[in-house]
């Protein structure tokens, strides 16, 4: 059996490397999906067939309370993902860390500890204690249940860090005398406490980044624990997701032109002082009709959605404009930013819903050489990724922050309700550009009026 087992694991592991490299394209990310599910049941049924495992009734109760828990937490919409990977990194951290706790107290128990066990137990009981407090309070942030702004006080990293390096500290003790056991519960404390720390001084805008490093925190108390359990498939599960997470974590940083220990230690989000000078400008507004004149006399369009895309559930209209407009000969392309929305590929995945074409995508590094030359920039919910502060203005938290370059293009058309700002809390000098015009009101139902007029238009012709 323990054979059988074995191989198992192997064809596992094998799907998991699969499943992570096709995640790279859409065209294979639904194969992808597939394989990693798969990998997970030939998981489960190997570990299942483990002959040391001799009662299922609390392995079956897991999987009835997992189920009741997850299944409708896999039914939120689209918007709040980010916010619900927050909460399964944070039951992640917490699994391992009681895994780690309950082996600690049953080898206490036994006289099976020894420095190694102690080491990676203490290992995983760190990791997994920050990534659920953490992991919590990024999914706090995200929903907007704690305030989304940096909190911070004076000496902050260093009382996080000193938390640290004592929890550190006592895990270094009890390597060396595991029956030291007092210390135990006051790593698990100082531990928990440390990931709320960690989060607190973190602004909104840098929680996606952040969800992926606790991504990766996550697969590193998984390997611990593959360690603890002697379970050769957890260590190669939880070494690719620690180390997938970290890589999509400096991905991130670099579409954001952000260094890590800046995301993990700058206050970056908070709104800025100067907002408070009441500067009286005024924006020009356009009509659905102004709006339908101007784009189907343009030779080049560029879609530039963001977020409220999503929240408005617009992707739909702007396919049919799509269609009208390409059917007038209109060069339409889309640009997608990579931190658009509110979790990486947002765009794409909304965008790949109402079929539009994949080749119609382009990459910000490809698309702002051609603005200068674009007819007109209709920008549909997006905010922060078309913000030129992020170039000209030193002072402003999003400088340095690649943006598109929707300003450039001869026209631009941005679509939104108000004059609010967008998720960093800033103003956008775009909205106040002569070449701008702004189309107040929900997207879903603007782009809809747009595309009536150009549909009534045609039929008239
Ligand atoms: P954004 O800066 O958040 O701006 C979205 C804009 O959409 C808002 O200004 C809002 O203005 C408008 N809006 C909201 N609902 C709308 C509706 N129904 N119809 C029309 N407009 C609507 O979005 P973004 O430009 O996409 O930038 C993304 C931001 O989120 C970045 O700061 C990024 O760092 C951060 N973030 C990204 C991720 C990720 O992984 N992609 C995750 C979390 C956070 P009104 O209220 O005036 O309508």
């Amino acid at each position: 059996m323990v054979a059988v087992t074995e191989f198992l694991y192997i064809i596992s592991a094998a799907l998991f490397v699969l499943a992570l490299r096709w995640m790279s394209s859409p065209e294979t990310a639904r194969r992808a999906v597939v394989a990693a599910v798969t990998a997970m049941i030939v998981a489960v049924g190997g570990t299942l067939l483990h002959p040391e495992i001799v009662t299922y009734k609390w392995i079956a109760i897991a999987a009835i309370a997992g189920t009741v828990v997850g299944y409708p937490l896999s039914r939120v919409p689209l918007t709040a993902v980010p916010e619900r990977t927050g909460l399964s990194q944070a039951f992640g951290g917490l699994a391992a860390a009681l895994v780690g706790t309950a082996k600690y107290y049953l080898w206490l128990h036994e006289g099976g500890l020894n420095s190694f066990r102690m080491g990676v137990v203490s290992g995983e009981v760190i990791l997994g204690c920050l990534t659920a407090t953490g992991g919590l309070m990024a999914a706090g942030k995200l929903a907007e249940y704690i305030p989304t702004r940096p909190l911070t006080y004076k000496g902050q990293n260093i009382v996080s860090i000193t938390l640290l390096v004592v929890a550190i500290g006592l895990s270094g003790l009890l390597v060396w005398d595991p029956t030291q056991s007092w210390a135990f519960p006051i790593v698990i404390v100082l531990a928990l406490i440390f990931g709320v720390l960690l989060i607190l001084p973190i602004g909104g805008a840098d929680m996606p980044t952040v969800i992926s490093f606790l991504n990766s925190y996550a697969g590193l108390s998984a390997v611990a624990m593959g360690f603890v359990l002697e379970n050769k498939l957890l260590i190669v599960a939880g070494a690719l997701d620690g180390s997938s997470g970290f890589v999509l974590s400096i991905i991130m940083c670099r579409a954001m032109n952000r260094s890590v220990t800046n995301v993990l230690f700058g206050a970056f989000g908070s709104v800025q002082a100067r907002a408070a000078v009441a500067e009286q400008r005024t924006a020009k507004s356009a009509t659905a009709v102004d709006a339908a004149e101007l784009l189907s006399n343009a030779d080049s369009v560029v879609i530039i959605p963001g977020y409220g895309m999503a929240v408005a559930q617009a992707q739909h209209r702007v396919r049919d404009l799509f269609d009208q407009l390409s059917k007038r000969g209109v060069d339409v392309k889309f640009a997608v930013h990579p931190v658009a929305g509110r979790m990486p590929g947002h765009m794409n995945v909304l965008l790949a819903e109402a079929d539009i074409p994949y080749d119609r995508l382009v990459e910000m590094e490809d698309v702002n050489p051609e603005m200068p030359q674009v007819s007109v920039a209709l920008v549909i919910g997006a905010n922060d990724v078309v913000n030129p502060a992020a170039r000209t203005d030193e002072k402003s938290p999003i400088y340095g922050m690649p943006i598109i370059d929707a300003d450039k293009a001869h026209t631009v058309l941005a679509i939104k309700r108000s004059m609010n700002p967008g998720f960093a809390g800033i103003e956008n000098e775009l909205y106040f550009a002569n070449n701008t015009l702004m189309l107040f009101g929900d997207a879903k139902a603007v782009i809809g009026d747009v595309v009536k007029q150009l549909s009534g238009e045609s039929a008239g012709h």
